[in-house]
């Protein structure tokens, strides 16, 4: 199972630690300060769900409490994409991202004419 990149994502971690494996992800910037990855099987994992119904998680916490955690196969248990007006313009339609963990919108943008000005 491999982390994979998403149209959402808003950023790739560990880019530049040999140590771990890029991890695109969506940071939904809410209270609860979730983060959204997505997670590829291969036929051979695939095979295995279907026969166990079971995926196993590892988390490293460092000595920190467990964190809650939530996973899922459907996308939207954690965030809808939206259409809401550019933030800046206000005119242009931009693609929002809803927060469906804490029910709130997130993750506003501007739009290319906005972006193009600067
Ligand atoms: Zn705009």
């Amino acid at each position: 199972m491999k982390p994979i990149p998403f149209k959402e994502q808003t950023n790739v971690a560990a880019e530049t630690q040999d140590e771990y494996g890029d991890l695109p992800f969506l940071d939904m910037k809410g209270k609860t300060g979730t983060i959204v990855s997505c997670w590829g099987l291969s036929e051979e994992e695939i095979a295995e769900v279907v026969k166990t119904g079971k995926i196993w998680v590892g988390l490293m916490c460092f000595g920190n409490p467990l964190t809650p955690s939530l996973l899922t196969v459907n996308k939207t248990d954690l965030f809808e994409t939206t259409t809401i007006p550019c933030t800046s313009c206000g005119i242009n339609d931009v693609e929002g991202i809803v927060n469906m963990v804490e029910d709130n919108l997130v993750n506003e943008k501007e739009c290319k004419d906005c972006d193009s000005v600067k």
